[in-house]
């Protein structure tokens, strides 16, 4: 994808996000690789109300060059395309479901989510949770890198997703499969439930 392409890609997928209430504020960050680095979502904008014109362009070195100041989760992002070279884009979200299932005292920190549909498997698969740090702790990144070679989604306690996909299309959709899957659970809590079987599962992968 070039730039200008890429520049309006964020910003009609931010839009698209905020409006469906997917992420609220000033939460919620986007990256995707291009030519010479990287563009990402600028700090304090809301996903909502995104400019083209002033997205964070960073160099390959994580360096800005052009537009406003990145996301001060930018490391979340940069550890994501540092562990897995295939990564063409990266999504972080602090949306409500996913955040709920993040903050429950009783799940598989190696696998938040039981195995509900199929796409949830094929898109998003095995789901690990990221102890909690506060913001802005360097130890934060450390932690996901742990998980980042093996898992293109991660999932952060008490705070949200990071998902990681070959292009832009691939991440977004698959932090909505997330995102819908843990709605889903978090509906399904309390009635006896049919999840697929291992078997269902080892099929799919
Ligand atoms: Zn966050």
């Amino acid at each position: 994808m070039n730039e200008t392409k890429a520049r309006e890609a964020i910003c009609a997928i931010g839009a698209s996000i905020f409006n469906r209430g997917l992420t609220a504020g000033s939460s919620g960050n986007i990256s995707v690789r291009v030519e010479g680095g990287w563009l990402m979502t600028p700090t304090n904008a809301s996903l909502g109300r995104l400019d083209p014109a002033r997205l964070a362009k960073l160099d390959d070195s994580g360096r800005l060059i052009a537009g406003d100041p990145p996301t001060k989760e930018s490391f979340l992002h940069r550890v994501m395309y540092e562990e897995r070279s295939d990564t063409g884009a990266v999504v972080h979200l602090h949306s409500t479901h996913s955040v709920a299932v993040s903050c429950l005292a009783e799940v598989d920190p190696t696998d938040v989510l039981p195995p509900i549909t199929a796409y949830y498997v094929m898109r998003v698969g095995r789901l690990p949770l990221v102890p909690y740090y506060r913001p802005g702790d360097i130890a934060l990144a450390e932690a996901v890198r742990g998980f980042a070679g093996r898992h293109h989604a991660v999932l952060l306690a008490n705070h949200g997703p990071v998902v990681a996909g070959a292009n832009l299309d691939a991440a977004v959709n698959a932090i909505e499969e997330l995102e819908e899957t843990a709605r889903l659970y978090l509906m399904l809590r309390g009635a006896k439930t049919r999840f697929l079987t291992p078997a269902q599962v080892k099929e799919l992968l």
